[in-house]
């Protein structure tokens, strides 16, 4: 199932966080509900996992990305430990750690030598009222510090930077959001922002809050003029949007990681909730890791993931919703190849019927569909009506 020598990513997730962030309903255990000797135990299972799965390939992995969760909550001997087999098979050309920022420390400049090349920092906000919204630990004089010791630790390595921003905070006004671009970029020069706009997610502390109305969101005008103004502004600066939330510096700072999750490349995911795709022809394998770190500690290595074959019009369903939110959009020959139908004939009539319209929506060349900006403000809309053409007639 794992492929020997073709092209494959490994995604490896860390589920532990100091404290749970009101807004966020990814599966992580903050610190009130574990103990170091988990912790380690966690890593011991982990990599034991890495070993057994770098010893069925022939070629390094395309790229890696620790993600979480906050995988700073690791030690640096840890983590160096865990790349240490991925690094045997031989460099990956991109390696990236998500950390927060009051978990960066000097040691971590060690990761250099085991091969770690960007780095990525959750930042949301330079607003300490917004932070305090968003219900992150870290406050905002972490934010700086971690930012000034990257900055160093850049110099010496060469290290890629990634920071991401939270945009769409109750309370926050279009200025609030332009400053923190503008605070971050100069005190951090990172090549890449991720900019999101906060979603509430069912079960989070902020959905609650929201349903209590002690929080008022933003509606959908004002959600929209503000992902415009930052998204022109990001522009001015320097950073071209290669994804709908994605900003890079140069084609040479996107991340080459999640480019390869847009294109539906093959990749592997370890650890609770990780995710792999593998392709088998036009459909493809979904394998997900259990959402528990008690199971996956009593379970062997790799007993916990579930697996689920991806029908024909599912992975099509897929390759719209990633591609479509790229600037680069639909190849059409890929996609020839592929599914072995031509995207013009599939999508024919959607495409005439959103050509109708007065907003100039997508570019539609011989090579490439692509959204434009006014297209992605409205890709989920988008991608549903393209997405029409794939169902059965009932
Ligand atoms: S640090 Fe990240 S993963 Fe952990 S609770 Fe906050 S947003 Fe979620």
């Amino acid at each position: 199932m794992i492929p020997a020598h073709a092209p494959l990513s490994l995604y490896i997730h860390i589920p532990f966080c100091r404290e749970k962030c009101a807004y966020c309903a990814f599966y992580s255990l903050p610190q009130s509900m574990y103990e170091c000797s988990l912790v380690e135990r966690f890593h011991q299972n982990l990599l034991e996992e890495i070993r057994q799965l770098c010893a069925m390939r022939t070629h390094p992995f395309e790229t890696v990305f620790l993600g979480g969760g906050n995988p700073g909550i690791l030690s640096v001997q840890q983590l160096c430990t865990l790349l240490e087999p991925i690094q045997a098979l031989g460099p990956p050309c991109e390696i990236t750690m998500e950390i927060n920022p009051e978990s960066i420390t000097a040691e971590h400049e060690a990761l250099a030598g085991s091969g770690l090349n960007r780095i990525s920092i959750g930042i949301q906000s330079l607003r300490q009222q917004h932070l305090d919204t968003l219900g992150r630990n870290a406050k905002l004089e972490h934010m700086v510090q971690a930012l000034d010791l990257v900055g160093r630790m850049r110099k010496r390595t060469g290290w890629r930077l990634n920071c991401d921003l939270m945009t769409c905070i109750p309370g926050q006004s279009v200025t609030d959001a332009l400053d923190d671009i503008d605070d971050l970029v100069s005190l951090a020069e990172p090549d890449h922002i991720s900019l999101y706009n906060l979603t509430v997610e069912e079960g989070t502390q902020l959905a609650r809050r929201v349903g209590s109305d002690a929080l008022v969101l933003l509606d959908e005008d004002d959600e929209e003029k503000m992902l415009r103004s930052c998204w022109e502004h990001l522009e001015v600066l320097g950073f071209a949007q290669y994804e709908i939330s994605n900003f890079a510096r140069s084609l040479q700072s996107r991340c080459i990681h999640n480019e390869r999750y847009w294109n539906l490349d093959d990749y592997v995911g370890l650890g609770p909730t990780a995710a792999g795709t593998i392709a088998c022809s036009d459909r493809a394998l979904r394998i997900t890791g259990a959402p528990s770190v008690h199971a996956y500690l009593e379970g062997k290595p790799f007993s916990t993931y579930g697996t689920e074959m991806l029908h024909r019009h599912e992975v099509m369903e897929e390759q719209l919703l990633m591609s479509l939110r790229t600037s680069d959009g639909i190849d059409k020959n890929r996609w020839l190849f592929r599914f072995g139908v031509p995207f013009d004939d599939l999508f024919a009539s959607q495409v005439e019927a959103l050509r109708g319209g007065e907003l100039n929506l997508f570019t539609d060349s011989d090579a490439r569909f692509s959204l434009t900006k006014e297209g992605l403000m409205v890709c989920d809309a988008i991608i549903l009506h393209l997405s029409s053409a794939l169902r059965p007639p009932s």
